[in-house]
């Protein structure tokens, strides 16, 4: 195993970021190489990661309950949060949980999720994320989605624990919306089933980047189990590291929003 992944804490981000490319995993978690949002070159791209940024901190002020620091003026996020003032409404029986943070030990490894929203209900748990990307997203995309794995799997061993609460599976929620292009939010049911897979894909992905050859001298004494760093050439267009990679220009409009967690 590598060094640096010794004390390392898994999140949805560092898990699909492997899927997506093993070599863009090493960058980010290994090499610590991040594309800062201050040195983004691209004007839209960047625009577009810094709405998603003050729109979340808009959210969370919302429902902490504290003024939201909204500017009038501000149409879209006026007309943003109006709508999600609809689909959430905080009723006073529930508990409000932005920008809430949970971790697990998950076999040898850490794993965390960090939820725009989490509300507790009467034994329910709903678990709330913003998307503000410009592309309309589709249902068929998100109940396979890294994230819905990790955010479903992590509310049902953790939260209950936390919050000294029952929660049975089919209480547990997870909903994404878009206030840009929807009214409803598109919204993931859970069950016991579909937990044990989730646990299942979860434990397989960090045993296989555990097992990852990222550099040579951790695994010299290693020999079986083995797996060979890769780089997933499909995904290159989409990736920030195509410049160091491959010597191409990075093509913002079709860079993967979600590994900014907006
Ligand atoms: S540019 Fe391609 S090969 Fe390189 S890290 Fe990104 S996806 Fe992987």
């Amino acid at each position: 195993m590598n060094k640096k992944l010794k004390n390392f804490t898994y999140s949805q981000n560092s898990l699909n970021t492997y899927k997506v490319c093993p070599t863009k995993f090493k960058y980010k978690y290994i090499d610590n190489i991040s594309l800062n949002i201050g040195e983004v070159e691209n004007r839209d791209y960047y625009e577009s990661l810094k709405l998603g940024r003050d729109f979340h901190l808009v959210c969370e002020r919302y429902f902490r309950k504290i003024p939201t620091g909204l500017s009038s003026g501000n149409e879209k996020f006026e007309r943003w949060i109006k709508k999600i003032k609809k689909v959430v409404p905080i009723k006073d029986e529930n508990i409000y949980l932005p920008e809430y943070e949970v971790r697990l030990r998950l076999g040898e490894n850490n794993i965390q999720a960090k939820y725009d929203l989490v509300v507790i209900g009467k034994n329910t748990i709903s678990i709330w994320d913003w998307k503000t990307e410009a592309k309309k997203i589709e249902h068929r995309n998100l109940e396979n989605r890294m994230q819905t794995i990790v955010y479903m799997f992590l509310a049902k061993e953790v939260i209950p624990k936390l919050l000294d609460v029952e929660v049975d599976y089919k209480n547990i929620k997870m909903n994404y919306y878009q206030p840009e292009f929807y009214v409803d939010p598109i919204t993931i049911n859970y069950s016991e089933e579909k937990h044990n897979i989730n646990k299942n894909k979860i434990l397989s992905l960090m045993d296989i980047v555990q097992r990852t050859v990222f550099e040579e001298e951790d695994y010299k004494d290693i020999c079986e189990n083995k797996i060979d760093l890769i780089k997933n050439k499909d995904n290159c267009k989409f990736c920030e590291f195509n410049k160091l990679c491959n010597g191409q220009e990075v093509d913002y409009k079709n860079l993967e929003d979600e590994v900014y967690g907006t």
